[in-house]
C-alpha cells in the first residue's frame, strides 16, 4: 500500500458528507421559507475559539443554513449567559445553539450546558441527549466522535468485534467515542492519565483513538501493525527560544505522524483528519434539529453509520 493510501482524508469524507446534506437543507428552505439556522455563541477573545467560530459559519453559508454569531464580552456574567441562551432556547427561528467551549473560568461550562434546550442541543454535549447516547437511542451525538465513526466505517469493511481502544476520557470525545463504538459491536477499551502501562492496551488496538491533547504523545511503540490510527488531537506548537528553528503556529496531532505512518494500516493527518470531519457533523446535526422543530421527519443521512 502507498503512503497516500495510509492517510484517511477527512477533508474529503467532510465533503461527500455535506454534500449529503445539502440537499437536506435546501429541502428545508423549500418547505418552510427559511434556512435552518445555526447560532453559536462566543464568549471571550480565545484565538483557537474565535478561528473554529469562523470555520464553522463558513461551512455553513456553503450549505444553505443560516448561522448567526453572538460575541459576548469575557466578564459577562453566567447569569447573562444564561439569560441570552434562555432567548435563544424560545426562538423558533433558531434551531441549534451552540456554546464554544472553553468558557472563562467563572462561568460553569456544565450549568451551561444543562440549559440549552435539549432538541437545540447540536453538541449533543446535554445529559439527555447523552444518557440517550449511552442507552442505545441517540439524538443528537457529539460532533467529533460521530466523525471519527464516520470515517471508521467507510474505512473498514467489518467494524464487528474489532478491539477499539482510545485514549482520553472526556466528555467531548472519549466517552462518547466508546459509547459508538460499543453499540458498533467493538470491543472497547478507554485510558486516560491514570492509567497504567497504556502501550499494553494499544499495542492490542485494531482501532486506535487518540483524544489528549499532548503533542505527538503516541508514536510507533504504541501501534499494533495494520492499526486503523485516528489522531483527535489538535495542538498548536508554540516557538522554540532555545535554538534558530522557530514553528509556531504549526499544528500537530497527539500522533507522531511519520513514524506511526510506517505501523499502521491507515491513519488520519493534522491537520486534515478529523477536524473538518467535526464541522461537517455539526451541519448535520444542525440540518437534523430543524427538521425536529418543525416536527417533520429528518431522512437520516447517517444511516447504516450509527
Ligand atoms: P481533555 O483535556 O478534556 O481530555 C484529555 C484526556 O486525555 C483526559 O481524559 C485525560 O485523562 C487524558 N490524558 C491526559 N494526559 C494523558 C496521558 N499522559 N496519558 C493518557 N491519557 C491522558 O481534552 P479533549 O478530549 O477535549 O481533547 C483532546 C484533544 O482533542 C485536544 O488536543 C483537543 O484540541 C482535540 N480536539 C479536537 C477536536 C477536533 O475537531 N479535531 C474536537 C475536540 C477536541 P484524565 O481524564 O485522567 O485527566
Amino acid at each position: 500500500m502507498t503512503i497516500i493510501n495510509k492517510i484517511i482524508d477527512g477533508k474529503m469524507y467532510a465533503q461527500k458528507l455535506l454534500g449529503e446534506i445539502h440537499p437536506l437543507s435546501k429541502g428545508f428552505l423549500h418547505n418552510f421559507n427559511r434556512k435552518p439556522c445555526l447560532t453559536v455563541i462566543l464568549v471571550g477573545d480565545n484565538p483557537a475559539s474565535k478561528i473554529y467560530v469562523k470555520n464553522k459559519i463558513l461551512v455553513a453559508k456553503k450549505i444553505d443554513i443560516e448561522s448567526k454569531e453572538i460575541l459576548l464580552s469575557s466578564d459577562i456574567t453566567e447569569d447573562e449567559l444564561i439569560d441570552h441562551i434562555s432567548i435563544l432556547n424560545k426562538d423558533q427561528n433558531v434551531d441549534g445553539i451552540l456554546v464554544q467551549l472553553p468558557l472563562p473560568k467563572h462561568i460553569s461550562e456544565k450549568k451551561i450546558i444543562n440549559i440549552i434546550s435539549p432538541s437545540k442541543d447540536v453538541d449533543g454535549f446535554h445529559p439527555k441527549n447523552f444518557g440517550k447516547l449511552f442507552m442505545g437511542d441517540p439524538k443528537f451525538i457529539p460532533c467529533t466522535p460521530l466523525g471519527c465513526l464516520y470515517m471508521l466505517k467507510h474505512e473498514i469493511e467489518d467494524i464487528k468485534g474489532k478491539n477499539a481502544v482510545i485514549i482520553g476520557r472526556s466528555n467531548i470525545v472519549g466517552k462518547p467515542m466508546a459509547s459508538l463504538l460499543l453499540s458498533s459491536d467493538c470491543s472497547v477499551t478507554i485510558t486516560h492519565s491514570k492509567s497504567t502501562n497504556i502501550e499494553e492496551h494499544t499495542k492490542k488496538a485494531d482501532i486506535l483513538i487518540v483524544a489528549v491533547g499532548i503533542p505527538e504523545m503516541i508514536d510507533e511503540k504504541f501501534i499494533k501493525q495494520g492499526a486503523i490510527v485516528i489522531d483527535v488531537g489538535i495542538n498548536r506548537l508554540e516557538s522554540k527560544n532555545n535554538d534558530n528553528f522557530s514553528n509556531k503556529g504549526v499544528l500537530v496531532g497527539d500522533v507522531k505522524f511519520e513514524k506511526v505512518l510506517k505501523i499502521a494500516k491507515k491513519i488520519t493527518p493534522v491537520p486534515g483528519g478529523v477536524g473538518p470531519m467535526t464541522i461537517a457533523c455539526l451541519m448535520h446535526n444542525t440540518v437534523k434539529a430543524a427538521y425536529i422543530n418543525k416536527k417533520n421527519d429528518f431522512i437520516n443521512v447517517l444511516e447504516g453509520i450509527l
